[in-house]
């Protein structure tokens, strides 16, 4: 976890790092984990052989990596590797020609929700680049939240579940919009949530899900009249067994109030008009705001680490890219 830092990431200062002699802004990102700090050479491979950070007026950077190994093999002479790649190959940055503090500053005023004309303006930046950056940011906020997040409950803790359904408006283009199943939970101690998108409600769907977000030993508290539309009694037992998981019951006194209130707040926070190619992104993107609002952690420094997380291959995960095809919406991004 990222902690909170005192230093005020503005454009300014953001700048600021960019326009230094040194690698001011290179050791921050590398700092915050979206930048590598220790490169293999792919020619010098199997050998383990770390590239160094070079002057090159030739890169956008100011910095290439190279590989200044020397090689001797026998009855061979002595060669210098002359293996290099850009500081972005391999990166959340390799996407782009914008100067790198451009980059984190589109990722500072987007998660403060600045809107995307606002965007446009302070960093002189073309109406469709952000939008793509939007997108790209998108990406990195749903590895985050929907393929690497951690359960959430555990022995002697509620959480509250519900499935909820988004997304039912006419398109503005006389397309309808078809619903969007999402299956949620708040663990009432501690805040945590988790959503995710699902495909429909049955119970073949549903289990897993439950599995995967709640941790055994966690008291599920639902509306069992809701939530029995996609599980039957057995399905309760099943759980129960499987993965030792108490149900309360509405109907006995508990209250879904803080499911219920986070349903309105994502509601309030999803653009009008969402395709449902983009519809998970945009409940990333919430999800991992108001992640990082809880941990009291600061967005950028977080995004950074989760950036490099997912484009450094930390994890051996199937991509997730095929969620994310061209969006045009400039309104939200
Ligand atoms: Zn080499």
């Amino acid at each position: 976890m990222v902690k909170m830092a005192s230093e005020k990431l503005s454009l300014v200062v953001l700048k600021g790092w960019s326009d230094l002699k040194d690698k001011t802004l290179i050791e921050k990102c590398m700092e915050w984990g979206i930048l590598k700090r220790d490169v293999m050479c792919l020619a010098c491979a199997p050998d383990k052989c770390k590239m160094t950070l070079r002057k090159d007026s030739n890169e956008i950077d100011g910095y290439r990596w190279r590989c200044n190994n020397v090689r001797s093999k026998r009855k061979q002479k002595r060669k210098r590797c002359t293996y290099s790649k850009s500081l972005r190959t391999g990166t959340f940055f390799e996407k782009s020609k914008l100067p790198m503090w451009k980059i984190l500053g589109f990722v500072q005023l987007w998660t403060k929700n600045v809107a995307a004309d606002v965007i446009s303006e302070e960093l002189d930046i073309s109406k469709h680049t952000v939008v793509d950056w939007g997108s790209f940011c998108r990406e990195v906020t749903f590895d985050a939240i929907m393929n690497r997040r951690t359960k959430i409950g555990g022995p002697g803790q509620k959480v509250q579940i519900d499935v909820c359904k988004f997304g039912q408006r006419k398109y503005n283009r006389g397309r309808v919009v078809e619903g969007q199943w999402v299956f949620g939970g708040v663990d009432e101690a501690s805040g945590e949530v988790f959503m995710t998108i699902m495909e429909n409600r049955t119970s073949e769907t549903l289990i897993p899900m439950i599995k995967k977000f709640i941790k055994p030993g966690t008291t599920i508290v639902s509306d069992f009249f809701k939530v029995s539309g996609c599980l039957k009694e057995e399905d309760f037992e099943h759980l129960k067994v499987s993965h030792k998981i108490d149900f309360v019951d509405t109907n006995s006194g508990a209250n879904t109030s803080k499911i219920e209130a986070l349903w309105s707040a994502v509601r309030s926070s999803l653009p009008r008009y969402n395709r449902k190619k983009s519809f998970a992104g945009h409940l990333s993107k919430y999800l991992f705001l108001k992640s990082c609002k809880l941990r009291k952690v600061n967005c950028l420094m977080e995004f950074c680490k989760e950036a490099g997380d997912l484009y450094n291959g930390c994890n051996n995960k199937e991509t997730t890219t095929d969620e994310f095809e061209e969006i045009d919406d400039f309104d939200m991004i």
